[in-house]
């Protein structure tokens, strides 16, 4: 990791850097003679579009002093008319008026303009003997240009504009720009080694750490702790990971309190059955309708475990389609609490102010009725009071369940709806309960976008509710 970053970061550098090189050193001489190039051509356009101006001497001034060129214009006979010399020791003011005369034939043969590039002849004079002049070209030596354009004054006379510039030799410049780019490739390479240091210090052992910890946690160890110290992200990515580590293990347990729970409500009605079925067989005075109605009992208990753990892995699994239809919701729940009618010792009333319907699953929804009753026939206090009220508002009904129990704490609020969740631990077999039957609740109402919530206070009892959107009962099946 540490030297992939170093890598990647020294590749970037070296691009960087060769592409400075090239476009300063390589192309700088080709750039400014392009860019110089086009300069003289530009003020010849200048001074030819200048040409009738009254004022032409000022303006050839400005535009020889701006751009550092200098500038005749001359006839067909080769006589002046205007000079301007910005340029010392100028190749176009050493010609004399014949030498004028050619360029403008020149020209007018090249089409009307005539451009020129060569280099500045270095004129030395050297003793010799006899003495005199030899004409050098310098290696580094400047170059000149010239450009040549006819253009036509307004009286119809043809003249000559004959421009001359110099290009600086780039050399001294590029040689200067090689040594600072090299000393900037060295000092980059160096901060580069360092930067690719610290990101990997910062960035890469952290992850490497988080990679270790999350084998651990994949291998089982859910105790384990993800430390991601240096960026936010990683501070961020070390929690989440910490969070799922302590969710995976609240799972893992809650999975492992079911099978131990499952098992031994299962084991409990198997041997009550068999027990009871034995002496029935043995003992024919033994054979009594109370007898009966235990095994019948604990066959049931077995029965809703069952159906609870099948009911809700159906649900998870999401092959369960809801089948809506608008029905009596407040029918339906005096159907549910009819069944009730035989534990005499209970006291269940239902207020409903009218009749109300809902279009959704009436089996589903009869089943949250049942485990909302269920449960608070199990938890309701000594009096044994389970007390239903139906109520509307805003086009909803809200159906809720309240007993007189222990009520939940506040702080268990929210896992009673977890799969496997029960607040009692402890197993007894009077509250006898899978901790599905509440899942399985939030679960069918979700399917069906409805709301709902428990309030409770502790030694009081709770009151758990749900909200479905009533409908008119003339509303058609879906
Ligand atoms: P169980 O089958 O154990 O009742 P539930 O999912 O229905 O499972 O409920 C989860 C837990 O929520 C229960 O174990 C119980 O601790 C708590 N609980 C549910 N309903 C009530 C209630 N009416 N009063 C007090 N506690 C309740």
């Amino acid at each position: 990791m540490q030297w992939k970053v170093f890598g990647g970061f020294a590749v970037f550098t070296a691009v960087i850097l060769v592409l400075l090189w090239v476009f300063q050193v390589v192309f700088l001489d080709t750039f400014y003679k392009a860019i110089k190039v086009n300069e003289i051509k530009t003020a010849a356009q200048d001074v030819c579009g200048r040409i009738d101006s009254a004022s032409l001497q000022d303006e050839l001034q400005r535009i020889a002093l701006n751009n550092q060129i200098c500038i005749i214009i001359c006839d067909g006979q080769g006589s002046r008319l205007y000079s301007e010399n910005a340029v010392p020791n100028c190749i176009i003011h050493r010609l004399n008026s014949w030498d004028l005369a050619m360029v403008y034939t020149l020209t007018a043969q090249n089409g009307g303009s005539y451009f020129e590039r060569f280099p500045q002849e270095v004129r030395q004079t050297i003793l010799l003997p006899g003495g005199g002049e030899t004409i050098t070209f310098a290696e580094e030596s400047p170059e000149v240009m010239i450009y040549a354009q006819l253009v036509t004054r307004a009286d119809g006379k043809q003249l000559l504009v004959l421009l001359n510039s110099m290009i600086s030799p780039v050399g001294a410049t590029v040689e200067t720009l090689r040594i600072q780019l090299l000393t900037v490739t060295a000092i980059m390479l160096l901060l580069g080694l360092l930067l690719a240091f610290v990101l990997a210090r910062k960035i890469g052992r952290p992850i490497e750490s988080l990679n270790s910890a999350a084998k651990a946690l994949a291998s089982g160890d859910y105790g384990v702790n993800f430390e991601g110290e240096g960026y936010r992200e990683v501070h961020e990515l070390s929690d989440t990971l910490n969070y799922a580590a302590r969710e995976l293990s609240k799972t893992e347990q809650l999975q492992r309190d079911l099978v131990a729970n499952i098992s031994h409500d299962l084991r409990t009605p198997l041997t009550l059955i068999t027990g009871y079925a034995e002496v029935m067989r043995d003992l024919p005075g033994e054979n009594t309708p109370e007898n009966v109605q235990i095994i019948i009992d604990e066959a049931t208990r077995m029965t809703t475990l069952v159906n609870d753990v099948l009911d809700l892995s159906k649900l998870q699994a999401g092959v369960v389609q809801l089948e809506r239809s608008v029905f009596n919701l407040t029918e339906s729940v005096r159907g549910i609490l009819l069944r009730y009618s035989k534990l005499t010792d209970y006291h269940i009333a239902f207020y409903a102010e009218r009749d109300v319907f809902v279009d959704a699953d009436e089996l589903k929804i009869s089943q949250v009725v049942y485990n909302l009753v269920n449960n608070a026939l199990t938890y309701t206090g000594p009096d044994k009071s389970v007390i239903l009220r139906q109520t509307e508002s805003d086009g909803k009904v809200r159906v809720s369940v309240t007993d007189t129990g222990e009520g939940i704490p506040s702080d268990k609020l929210n896992d009673i709806w977890e799969r496997y969740y029960k607040v009692d631990k402890a197993h007894k077999r009077a509250q006898v309960g899978t901790g599905l039957g509440l899942s399985i609740v939030k679960m069918i109402l979700d399917m069906h976008g409805g709301e709902y919530g428990v309030q409770s206070r502790e030694g009081a009892g709770s009151t758990f509710w749900f909200e479905l959107e009533t409908v008119k009962p003339d509303d058609t099946e879906r």
